[in-house]
């Protein structure tokens, strides 16, 4: 069984489904794609992303807001503790800091991602951490306002290994996505074969980021077999290991083992 450990069902295309999310969720069953994470990305989409998870079995959601969608106003950390008080809401996020695209509020960036990492540290649901060329302040703000027991998972991540070791010190996961399969992607895929598998995660990202053969296409979970296949022949290790370790540490990191 895999996990797609990051999606955003909500903005999935379901036009090959009919409108149905329940046939795209099946279609991702055919393909050993059992269980999923659905993103929440700001307070807008909150409910959907709950209702989705409350919809089916399998799919657990995450509610936060997501750097890039901060906007003037910052969520409360009452509100966000009161969000993540349902029982399949099982991790706080998506948070971070994405300076890539998004330079002017940085201030605003590290305040919200701050109040998240308290929110996890109180409700002790781990943090869904969206970092880009911000290294440094995304473990700083980790380290002052974190809790190492709570933890959390860089997702999608394409730094350094560096900053994935520093993490991985500080109880972190490493989710990785289609991005490893993709040609330039050579140095990145150094980064998978020196994270130690019982801290390594598998993800869409969908509607995002579709891995090789389905490049450009629009994303969804049935593909995480394609980036589970890519770390399998990076590790030297079966699919179905992959299947088996990446589920574990899903279940261990998201307190859903037993
Ligand atoms: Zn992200
Ligand atoms: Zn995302």
């Amino acid at each position: 069984m895999l996990v797609d450990s990051h999606c955003h069902l909500d903005r999935i295309n379901l036009a090959p489904y009919d409108g149905d999310l329940a046939a795209a969720v099946s279609a991702a069953g055919e393909r050993g794609v059992e269980r999923m994470l659905c993103i929440g990305i700001d307070m807008n989409n909150a409910p959907d992303v709950v209702g989705i998870a409350e919809r089916f079995d399998n799919i657990y959601a995450s509610v936060g807001v997501h750097p890039l969608d901060i906007s003037d106003s910052l969520c409360a950390e009452e509100t966000l503790l009161a969000l993540a008080d349902h029982p399949k809401v099982v991790a706080i996020g998506e948070t971070g800091l994405d300076y890539y695209y998004s330079q002017e509020n940085k201030i605003a960036q590290q305040e919200s991602f701050a109040r998240h990492l308290r929110v996890s540290a109180r409700c002790g649901k781990p943090v869904v951490v969206h970092t880009r060329e911000a290294r440094e302040d995304t473990l700083a703000l980790i380290a002052e306002h974190g809790d190492s027991q709570v933890a959390g998972v860089l997702h999608c991540f394409t730094e350094s290994w560096e900053m994935a070791e520093a993490a991985i010190d500080m109880g972190y996961y490493i989710s990785f996505s289609g991005i490893i399969t993709f040609k330039n992607a050579e140095a990145l895929r150094d980064v998978v074969r020196r994270v130690p598998m019982e801290r390594l995660l598998v993800e869409t990202d969908s509607p995002y980021l579709a891995p090789v053969p389905y490049r450009g296409k629009k994303n969804e979970p049935k593909y995480v077999r394609e980036v589970a296949e890519c770390v399998a022949e990076l590790k030297g290790l079966s699919l179905g290991q992959v299947a088996e370790e990446t589920t574990r540490n899903f279940d261990a990191l998201f307190n859903l083992a037993g």
